[in-house]
């Protein structure tokens, strides 16, 4: 059984996979989901327990992952009857992890704030035996959606993955709603080819990277497919600022990976949201008096920006 969203017991809050790595590769927080302890999203059912009674992450703190992080019980996880995880299916197949079944219905370009719920006077954060917490009077009013499914995430990779594992079911990824900012439409029309971003503005972006070169103020990524206009192909790139970099919260994470993308042999994808490239005429190298056009744009903010892996994307 796989699962949706977790309650964390040192932030006291419901938080999604995506929640946790964002986290956890955040450098200005301290959180470590090894650290954590994650239990039942069900309020009755983790009631029911002791905090002991834990889930265990998949892909948790993994930077490159293939296979969609999760949720899941651990051989000893205990559910009460009736409760949503408990698993019914004993022994499940692995193809079960293998996508992303809960499609938020927004993805909310602010940064989500964590209160973190500070541990008793005199005690070392949560002691293992304390006493379950009995949900209070206002989880239960809003218990219908609490302990299902997030409807909205701020996490990039979320929807990202939604798309990715998906891929292959089209009729599902049409039917799912998303909604950015003030636009909504289906997955399926928010996540665009950079080929076709002449189409509309305002979108998702994503296309094989054909190389990404390290300038000494900015890294280059240049995808391989190129825009169509007037029956003239154009270049399609995006740049990324070194000084962002340098002031992300995830350098650290941000910066490994794209060295390693830099001279990975293996296909990669970019995803982005926020800018959308536009024509640009740059001066030849070969010769400065020249110009050539390019669709270029500049990166503004890292957390909706994404290099992975993705495999069955373009079979
Ligand atoms: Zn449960």
């Amino acid at each position: 059984m796989k699962f949706d969203t977790a309650y964390s017991l040192s932030l006291d809050d419901k938080l999604s996979i995506y929640d946790v790595r964002d986290l956890n590769f955040d450098e200005t927080t301290a959180f470590d989901s090894d650290k954590d302890s994650f239990l039942c999203p069900n309020d009755e059912c983790r009631a029911a327990f002791a905090a002991s009674n834990v889930l265990t992450t998949f892909n948790a703190k993994n930077v490159n992952y293939q296979r969609t992080p999760h949720f899941k019980n651990t051989p000893s996880t205990r559910h009460i009857n009736g409760c949503r995880y408990a698993s019914h299916k004993a022994g499940a197949s692995e193809t079960e992890d293998e996508r992303e079944e809960s499609f938020p219905s927004e993805f909310i370009l602010t940064r989500r704030q964590y209160e973190r719920s500070t541990p008793e006077p005199g005690s070392d954060g949560i002691a293992p035996q304390d006493p379950p917490k009995t949900p209070s009077s206002r989880s239960h009013a809003s218990h219908s959606s609490s302990d299902t499914t997030p409807d909205k995430t701020s996490v990039f990779a979320h929807p990202v993955e939604c798309y990715v594992s998906n891929i292959d079911d089209k009729d599902k990824l049409k039917g799912m709603p998303l909604k950015i900012g003030e636009t909504a439409a289906t997955y399926w029309t928010f996540f665009k080819k950079v080929e076709y971003l002449q189409d509309n503005k305002g979108l998702i972006y994503w296309g094989r990277i054909k190389e990404i070169k390290d300038y000494t103020n900015s890294f280059r990524i240049d995808f391989e497919k190129k825009v169509w206009l007037d029956k003239k192909p154009y270049s399609v790139n995006v740049y990324l600022n070194k000084k962002l970099i340098e002031n992300y919260r995830k350098r650290k994470v941000f910066l490994e990976q794209i060295k390693a993308a830099v001279d990975s042999e293996r296909p990669l994808y970019c995803f982005f949201y926020g800018v959308t490239p536009a024509l640009k005429q740059v001066p030849s190298k070969k010769n400065p008096e020249q110009t050539f056009g390019v669709f270029s744009a500049d990166i503004e903010n890292l957390d909706h920006l994404i290099i992975r892996e993705a495999p069955g994307l373009e079979t």
